[in-house]
């Protein structure tokens, strides 16, 4: 059984017509997730007072300062936008208290607009003047910008790098494993850290074996650290550890590793199958949930009781599981 994670979303994506033009986009993925997710929006510009329709705005380096300007009408917009960006990015932040001792932040990711001025979070066009001319910088919107600041070591993706699936199997596995670590942070138990690092162990293997040892350090507990201590620790190392894109390689071999539990008693063509398929996991022609379908069949098959239990199998809810990929923004 799945969590419902807690998901930030920029509003103009399905959720209202806040588009500068009045336009609302419609993302399949985006789609999916508001079913699966509590989910919290914000329109930036349109929180602002610039209205909808609004002429659009842009961002501009001017003397080492990067300002949100309003080409049609002149106005400097860069003010009320970094006072709204810094009360948005205190709510998502979180604090540390009784309530939430490991200071977990208030969402377990955010999908925000590519590309705009205030939502996106790279490739954003920065011009040198307000002035039309030929941009020469890009970077991440003002709001983006702080929302990546204020969630560091959670998931913040735009809807755009999504079509990837590598970039989308990395975000969809981190949503829901800091759901999941909400859960156990919720629920106050020592024993539910223990059992979360167990039931992981094959995912963070996959991801970064040096992370996963440390992380296995932490809940060993050596020092009799209090709890709350324990989760803070715990949440800085997956936040690290989910900070970078996951290497096919680490899930090959941690594939591999699971595939040897019972490979023994596969036949010559379902191992021949199996390493084929690995192959085209490598060359990008299937995603990783194509791969882990067959362990998982052979766990059921063979009764792997520790297999069916990894969250390495299902990482994240079957409706979330692609198999059609733009091939856009294969770069990680
Ligand atoms: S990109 Fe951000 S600011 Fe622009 S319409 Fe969408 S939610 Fe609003």
């Amino acid at each position: 059984m799945h969590p419902r994670p807690k998901l930030f979303v920029s509003r103009c994506l399905g959720f209202d017509h806040c588009r500068y033009n009045g336009a609302m986009i419609n993302d399949h993925t985006v789609e999916l997730l508001a079913g699966l997710c509590d989910v919290v929006t914000a329109c930036p510009e349109a929180d602002t007072g610039l209205g909808v329709p609004r002429d659009p705005v842009r961002l501009v380096m001017a003397g080492g300062q990067l300002l949100m300007v309003q080409p049609a009408t002149g106005l400097d917009h860069s003010e009320a936008m970094r006072a709204y960006c810094a009360a948005k990015a205190a709510e998502l932040k979180g604090a540390v208290d009784t309530v939430n001792p490991a200071g977990l932040p208030a969402v377990d990711g955010a999908l925000l607009k590519s590309r705009s001025p205030s939502c996106g979070i790279k490739d954003v066009k920065i011009y040198r003047k307000a002035e039309p001319g030929a941009m020469f910088d890009s970077g991440a919107g003002l709001f983006g910008q702080a929302v990546m600041e204020a969630l560091g070591g959670t998931p913040v993706e735009d809807e755009g790098r999504l079509k990837n699936y590598a970039i989308r199997e990395h975000f969809f596995s981190c949503l829901y494993a800091l759901a999941r670590f909400r859960q156990v942070a919720l629920a106050g138990k020592p024993g539910g850290l223990v059992e979360y690092q167990a039931r992981h162990k094959l995912m963070f293997l996959a991801m970064n074996q040096a992370s996963m040892r440390r992380l296995g350090r932490i809940v060993a507990n050596p020092e009799k650290r209090p709890f709350g201590e324990l989760l803070a620790a715990y949440r800085v190392e997956l936040g690290t550890m989910f900070s970078t894109q996951a290497k096919p390689g680490g899930f090959i071999n941690t594939a591999l590793h699971a595939f040897g539990g019972f490979s023994d008693q596969l036949s010559v063509r379902e191992r021949s199958l199996f390493i084929n398929s690995i192959e085209e996991y490598r060359d990008e022609r299937i995603p990783a949930s194509a791969l882990l379908a067959l362990l998982k069949s052979w766990a059921l098959r063979f009764e792997v009781d520790y297999l069916l239990d990894q969250v390495f199998l299902e990482p994240f809810p079957k409706e979330l599981v692609e198999i059609t990929d733009s091939g856009k923004g294969r770069d990680r």
